[in-house]
């Protein structure tokens, strides 16, 4: 049910859950759905459907315009193990679906853990990822990877230095389907090439 013209003329019709609704979708209008791996994993009969009613995250849908994940990025992603591919071991944030792919060769302080809290790395954030290696070719697109771990599936690019676009800053990511791995759908941002895997509930 949605604040309507037909609960504007009728106050009767404004309870509680109908004002918590309206709140939720206008939010995600506003901001982007929010997506949050635990909740998915907690309530997999709710298919694709967001807490404001709207169905997202389809694999033959229209793109879904997501928030970003403010406590995330102040207190870190904790990340689970989610497997291994070209030659990289795979996490995922329990909480935004944000992956980290680090290579075999790196040997890196995470590889070998089940789970571990690690805090977006500002620098790369502000002034972009250098240093970033090509992982594979897939799906038409190009994927890196910077030595922090952040990952993109882009058209190729020209300089070894990936930034943030300011636009998903302000308006957070639109995401289209990609592929499904390891019990998650993974998701790709058109502007940024930022990729998101949410717990697959197929
Ligand atoms: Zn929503
Ligand atoms: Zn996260
Ligand atoms: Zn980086
Ligand atoms: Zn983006």
């Amino acid at each position: 049910m949605s604040l309507d013209t037909l609960s504007i003329t009728n106050p009767d019709t404004l309870t509680p859950a109908v004002w918590q609704q309206f709140y939720r979708k206008t939010v995600c209008v506003l901001f982007g759905h929010q997506v949050n791996n635990r909740s998915f994993e907690a309530s997999p009969t709710h298919l694709n459907c967001c807490s404001c009613g709207v169905e997202f995250l389809r694999e033959d849908g229209p793109e879904t315009r997501i928030s970003h994940t403010v406590s995330c990025f102040l207190f870190g992603h904790s990340y689970t193990t989610m497997g291994s591919r070209h030659d990289h071991v795979e996490f995922v944030c329990r909480q935004c679906g944000h992956p980290l792919l680090f290579g075999f060769e790196l040997e890196d302080f995470y590889t070998g853990k089940e789970t571990f809290q690690k805090k977006v790395r500002y620098l790369c954030n502000l002034f972009g990822h250098r240093r970033v290696h090509k992982v594979a070719e897939r799906g038409g697109l190009t994927e890196y990877a910077c030595h922090c771990g952040h990952s993109f599936l882009k058209r190729k690019v020209r300089n070894a230095i990936i930034r943030h676009p300011l636009i998903c800053l302000f308006v957070g990511h639109y995401v289209s389907y990609v592929t499904r791995r390891n019990g998650y759908a993974e998701f790709v941002c058109r502007s940024c090439g930022h990729t998101f895997c949410f717990v697959d509930r197929m």
